[in-house]
């Protein structure tokens, strides 16, 4: 079988290496020469909007899918109707805006941040004063890693922050919650609607970029995140991958964001549950049976490497870690690789973290 994706970076390498053993041959396509999947299948170069460098991807493939959530939606309406698209057009564009997201949460009963989308200046003046201050003040779409958001502290903040924002699109302002800890839940859909959801996780981030991720949560914020992605999956007739981001508000989860596709707060599950994320993405979009989530050993944690990788032999001497190098140039605050680490016990696991933390070299 024949899979094209769009996008050719890390997550795209990483779907492409969990494809090799199922016999499927990935086909990628990205505007830059340099993308890491090219050293697991063929890679095209190209913009992601460009229809024609589209069809000339998927020509013979078996499904399309998408390594980046912002694939902009009209590229792909042209294959709908010849080829298998998954996850939907509908879910991906009501990932790319803040507002159609929350809007979606809402109608699904769940909870988020108190929000207003401002158009104006003055808008936001109000939208301050009616969701008090500090609040968040976000680009409705494009926005990654932290990127796209400005903390608003006060009126006096607002010009400055209204300034910084505007020329990136249509903007939000979020209300700041006050959250015990960050978790995310990732579930994916098959074509025949079977449904598998992995592990809770626990995330740290660190200016806006995702740190650190640890598996397993307690068992009621396991049950609530379940029932919460399976509602979500259901409603969007999904199929694929599904990553919601989650604050822990005294028990109660609220939905931050979701990513239609495999994330980053997952790449523990290669080594950390008996089928990863990207497997299983795979099979999904393929039309293939599902593999269990369940934890492979025990707990597990991942470190992102933010900036240049730790030495391989540093991290590498630690018992249960494996390194995954994406390929990328070293660049501050650019994610270059992640250190996931397995462990039969949370003691154990506590012990490998701190010796991970110790060769972790973050810059950025
Ligand atoms: P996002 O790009 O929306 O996922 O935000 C990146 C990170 O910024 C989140 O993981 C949180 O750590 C923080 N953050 C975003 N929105 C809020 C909010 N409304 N209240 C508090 N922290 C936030």
């Amino acid at each position: 079988m024949k899979l094209a994706i769009l996008g050719g970076g890390q997550l795209g390498r990483m779907i492409g290496l969990a494809a090799v053993p199922l016999g499927v041959e990935c086909r990628f396509l990205d505007p830059s020469p340099a993308a890491g999947a090219a050293a697991v299948g063929e890679l095209h170069i190209g913009e992601l909007d460009d229809v024609a460098a589209i069809a000339q991807l998927v020509d013979g493939c078996d499904a399309i899918t998408y390594e980046w959530e912002g694939v902009p939606a009209k590229a792909l309406e042209p294959f709908v109707d010849t080829h298998f698209v998954a996850p939907s057009l509908r879910a991906l564009a009501a990932s790319q805006d803040r507002v159609t997201e929350k809007t979606l949460a809402k109608a699904l009963g769940l909870g988020t941040a108190p929000w207003r989308a401002v158009g104006t200046l003055n808008e936001l003046r109000e939208a301050l004063a009616d969701l008090g201050a500090p609040a968040i003040l976000k680009t409705r779409s494009g926005g990654y890693d932290g990127k796209g958001q400005v903390r608003v502290d006060d009126l006096d903040d607002v010009a400055t922050a209204w300034s910084v924002l505007q020329a990136g699109g249509p903007l939000i302002l979020e209300g700041f919650v006050d959250f015990a800890r960050e978790v995310s839940v990732i579930g994916c859909r098959a074509r025949d609607g079977e449904m598998v959801v992995w592990p809770v996780a626990e995330n740290r981030h660190d200016q806006g970029i995702l740190r650190e991720s640890r598996v397993p949560a307690d068992s009621d914020t396991q049950a609530r995140a379940d029932a919460l992605v399976r509602g979500l999956l259901n409603e969007l007739d999904y199929v694929g991958v599904l990553c919601v981001e989650l604050f822990d508000v005294g028990g109660d989860l609220l939905v931050t964001e979701f990513a239609p596709r495999v994330h980053n707060s997952g790449h523990w599950t290669i080594e950390g549950a008996l089928t990863s994320q990207f497997e299983n993405h795979v099979r999904a979009v393929l039309g293939l049976p599902l593999g269990v989530c369940d934890l492979a050993a025990g707990p597990t944690a991942m470190l992102n490497c933010v900036g240049r990788l730790p030495d391989a032999h540093d991290a590498l001497r630690i018992p249960g870690a494996h390194l995954h190098d994406y390929g990328k140039s070293p660049r501050s605050g650019r994610k270059v690789g992640h250190l996931t680490l397995v462990a039969p016990d949370e003691e154990t696991l506590e012990e490998r973290l701190v010796a991970a933390r110790a060769v972790i070299r973050d810059d950025g």
